[in-house]
């Protein structure tokens, strides 16, 4: 059995496989989204899901060790930090400054020669993780692997590091102009919107 086996019922029993008609951040439509917040949001869950993460971050690193794991703020916090309990790690979050770009703040340092693993909840294109890993390279911390609960991109993003995934999919997606669902007549809602589902 698949981790993607496991963990898409989890999504399915607690709403946050959520089906539909939804306009996705990047403008295409889709019938399917899946909010990871609304796993997230039962405490017991998240360890879960964070532990399984752990447990293929420890496969990777071949017994090297992990004392810290990154995130990029909002969707990476809380798995983050059930990564980074379940590694025995400390945990650390970015942000965007003013003119977007990553940034840590809040008084969080980190180490030179370091390593550490970079966690989000859903990666599509790796942008973020991206971002975050480019940033703690500069600080001249070692990225070892990054993870996400879902990869919705097939398994194709390139983050540059090896990469981990609780659940891979290849979510199905129109252009606006090209989505049946719009021809039916339906309107495309924002994930999340109340009369979203
Ligand atoms: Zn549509």
């Amino acid at each position: 059995m698949s981790t993607t086996d496991l963990v898409l019922p989890v999504f399915e029993q607690t709403g946050a496989y959520l089906h539909g008609h939804f306009r996705l951040t990047s403008g295409l439509h889709s019938p399917a989204y899946l909010q990871c917040a609304k796993v997230l949001q039962y405490p017991a869950h998240a360890e879960a899901l964070g532990r399984a993460l752990a447990i293929r971050f420890r496969e990777m690193s071949h017994g090297e060790a992990i004392p810290l794991v990154t995130s990029p703020a909002v969707g990476g916090l809380i798995i983050g930090h059930e990564v980074a309990r379940s590694l025995g790690a400390r945990f650390q979050f970015t942000e965007r400054d003013a003119a977007g770009k990553m940034t840590l703040r809040r008084g969080f340092e980190v180490d030179a020669g370091e390593t550490a693993v970079v966690v989000e909840d859903v990666i599509t294109t790796g942008g973020s993780t991206r971002e975050v890993i480019d940033l703690l390279r500069d600080y001249g911390v070692k990225v070892l692997a990054a993870g996400s609960i879902i990869d919705r991109s097939g398994g194709h993003a390139d983050v540059g590091v090896p990469r981990a995934a609780l659940a891979t999919l290849s979510v199905t997606s129109w252009a606006p102009e090209l989505c049946p669902l719009c021809r039916e007549g339906s309107v495309a809602v924002k994930p999340g919107s109340r009369n979203a589902g």
